[in-house]
């Protein structure tokens, strides 16, 4: 095990099991990104290794994990690095019934869009910011399709840092908006996130920045693993039976993994939860190729924009868990991602941008398929707000006429 004096913990690669000591700013596993190619999902993504035996033989337990706000399983040496924002500890809702019927199986809805920049994503930039932060490093880079951008701004700003955001120009107006607002230098790019990805890494390389980008930093995993640690204090130390994911790069789905995993290997629990990656049929070429000897790509269109992804480029360690722990997987269309997000909204009032809303379809379809053993825990992990992307809504509603402030008017307008 390479660890150094000042380290709890050091990287391995997902892939090729090298292992790496954490002495430093660490992106891809070298020997692995040198083959990778353009076309492909890349390998080489690190996984952060804690030293989970002494952490037992000291009797480490969750009480005293939660008491240290997990800090004994973060890549982080002091609190005082991490951003003063309200980062994660978001609700968890338990949801009886929809559409005025008693579910059989419990629903829950961990609702990550009460996080400060109103996505999933906070986790992420949270720890990358407060490493940054120790480590000297004053700007952060990334290449984002929108929220992960937003994120990295709004974390950045809390924190004092200079934050630049490389987002394709065609990325949802109110999360450009947020970059802005925000105070980081944003940069869109005429191209697809791949593009604004490649001159993202290029520019680290060029600028010494540092660099967040998803599934190449592998701090961003660790941010994300903190969602289980969470969703098992707030089910009483039990584990879910399912958590339903969205998936579009396979970060979210593979720090969910993490964070138990780390909980398994810590011994504080003895199974894992079965984690269900839920895919836009139009962006599927995650759960599509999971089987597949070579990789192949489908041109995504859909309209949950966070999870349009060619090349998922965590593609080789959510292949991975989901085969150890023996992940279940789904994909649901556009249509029944706009139902399922109405559906979400009239039932719960939470309204969630559509990629998050697809974690929710797949639990609907899951659901419909009677495949649900009754009395089952059922999470759903809602990543993002609605807000962050009315139009897609909006242009499937109907908004009616203004009427004149006349009753007659009123009550012809309710019909
Ligand atoms: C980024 C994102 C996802 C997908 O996460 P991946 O790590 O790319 O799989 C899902 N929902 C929202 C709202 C996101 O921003």
């Amino acid at each position: 095990m390479i660890m150094t004096k000042n380290n709890k913990f050091y990287y391995q690669c997902s892939d090729c099991g090298k292992e790496y000591a954490a002495d430093g700013v660490k992106y891809l596993c070298s020997e692995c990104a040198a083959a990778n190619t353009a076309d492909l999902p890349p390998k080489g993504v690190l996984k952060t290794v804690f030293a989970y035996d002494e952490l037992k033989k000291d009797g480490l337990d969750f009480a005293q994990l939660k008491k240290n706000d997990f800090m004994a399983l973060l890549p982080v040496e002091k609190r005082e690095s991490l951003p003063p924002l309200k980062v994660g500890k978001t609700p968890l809702y338990k949801i009886n019934s929809l559409e005025n019927e008693k579910l059989e199986s419990t629903l829950y809805l961990k609702d990550d869009s009460q996080n400060p920049t109103f996505s999933f994503k906070d986790r992420a930039s949270y720890i990358v910011s407060a490493y940054a932060k120790e480590h000297g490093l004053q700007t952060i880079v990334t290449a984002s399709t929108g929220n992960a951008g937003s994120s990295l701004a709004g974390i950045c700003a809390s924190q004092h840092q200079k934050a630049i955001i490389l987002v394709p120009e065609s990325a949802p107006l109110a999360k450009l908006t947020q970059i802005i607002m925000y105070g980081a230098q944003i940069v869109p790019v005429r191209g697809t996130y791949d593009d604004a990805f490649d001159l993202s890494v290029k520019a680290t390389e060029a600028y010494g920045w540092y660099n967040r980008n998803t599934a190449f930093n592998p701090l961003t995993i660790e941010g994300k693993k903190t969602v289980s640690f969470e969703l098992f204090d707030q089910l009483q130390e039990q584990i879910p039976d399912r958590i339903f994911v969205p998936v579009g790069d396979g970060v979210i789905i593979s720090g969910v993994y993490k964070g138990f995993e780390d909980l398994l290997k810590l011994g504080i629990i003895d199974k894992m939860p079965v984690i269900v990656a839920v895919q836009s049929e139009g962006s599927d070429n995650l759960v599509r190729n999971l089987n597949n000897d070579v990789f192949e790509i489908h041109p995504s269109h859909t309209l949950a924009d966070s999870i349009s992804v060619d090349i998922p480029r965590n593609f080789y360690m959510t292949r991975r868990f989901l085969k150890k722990y023996h992940g279940e997987t789904f994909t649901v269309s556009d249509d029944q991602i706009l139902e399922a997000s109405s559906v979400l909204a009239k039932n719960t009032g939470i309204f969630s941008e559509p990629a998050a809303a697809t974690a929710f379809a797949g639990f609907l379809a899951y659901k419909n398929s009677e495949k649900l053993p009754a009395g089952t825990k059922n999470v759903v992990l809602l990543t993002g707000s609605g807000l962050k992307d009315i139009k897609t809504a909006s242009d499937h509603l109907k908004m009616p006429a203004a009427i004149k402030p006349r009753l007659s008017e009123l009550k012809n307008l309710l019909g």
